[in-house]
């Protein structure tokens, strides 16, 4: 796939995440969350994973982050099983969830204060500092969660997942509590940050506009039970820009995707 080679070190970027035959049901349920999932995603690519809201998305990304284990299937990490969460998976959820009581410097730092202690907590704000820097958020060290806007909240959100060099980042529909024009305006801000810190990233979104314009491949996922029908790379150059959203390419990616999810919704 075209996008895999995006890397901006060059050559054949390596595997770093792989599922393989991954499938999740919910017996007391009796629902089949997701069937039969395979995904590779290589060092430094940006891929996501579009389907209707209840196809197993979520679901999805709990597994991959090791916070639910799969009923069936391997779920590996940099050649180690992934068996429970991890440090080196970063994640980030539609709400900041920032401790109120907490600066934005405290609150970057506490996934270390909660791993290794307080002295590791400390140790690390020079790199919180850096990471504020990183997304535009420098001279806001000591201001509460309270006083941040939903996208500024979200920056800091960023900044505490990649506190830890993840060596993945997981993203369940990040942005989609804040109004459109801030949610275009943060899409294009972490595509700058995954370039600029070489992030791997996966991405749920229900958006098929914000999975076309931020991927290199985009998993087409059907609903009941989920599973992937089909990976779409898309060949836009990068960086990409919100104008490439009217492009007659951009156009035809979309096109097909939503043909793809309709025929998955009927069958
Ligand atoms: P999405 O994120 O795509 O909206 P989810 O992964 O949250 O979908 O849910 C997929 C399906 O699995 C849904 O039918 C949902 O009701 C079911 N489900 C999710 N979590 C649980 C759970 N903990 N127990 C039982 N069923 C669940
Ligand atoms: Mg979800």
């Amino acid at each position: 796939m075209t996008g895999e080679t995006d890397g901006p070190t060059g050559g054949t970027p390596r595997p770093v995440y792989q599922l393989r035959g991954v499938n999740k049901s919910y017996a007391r349920r009796n629902v089949v969350a997701l069937s039969s999932v395979d995904l590779t995603l290589h060092q430094g690519s940006f891929s996501s994973v579009i389907g209707s809201s209840g196809c197993g998305k979520s679901t999805l990304l709990k597994i991959m982050a090791g916070l639910q284990s799969p009923s069936e299937g391997s779920v590996m990490l940099d050649g180690k099983p992934v068996l429970g969460p991890r440090d080196d998976i970063g994640m980030m959820f539609q709400q900041a969830t920032l401790m109120p009581w907490m600066t934005t410097l405290e609150n970057i730092v506490l996934p270390i204060e909660i791993r290794r202690g307080k002295k590791a907590g400390r140790a690390a704000q020079g790199k919180a500092r850096e990471l504020l820097e990183l997304v535009g958020l420098k001279g806001f060290e000591a201001v509460y969660p309270g006083e941040l806007s939903g996208g500024m909240a979200q920056r800091a959100a960023i900044c505490r997942m990649l506190i830890g060099e993840p060596k993945v980042i997981l993203l369940d529909e990040p942005f989609s509590a804040l109004d459109e024009i801030t949610r275009d305006f943060m899409n294009m801000e972490l595509q700058r940050i995954c370039r600029q810190t070489n992030a791997t990233a996966f991405l749920v979104t229900h958006s098929i506009a914000e999975a076309v314009i931020l991927s290199d491949v985009v998993h087409v996922m059907s609903p009941r039970p989920g599973r992937f029908v089909e990976a779409i790379p898309i060949d836009l150059p990068r960086p990409r820009t919100l104008e490439m959203m009217n492009t007659p390419e951009f156009g035809a990616y979309v096109h097909r995707i939503r043909d793809l999810l309709g025929k998955g919704a009927l069958s």
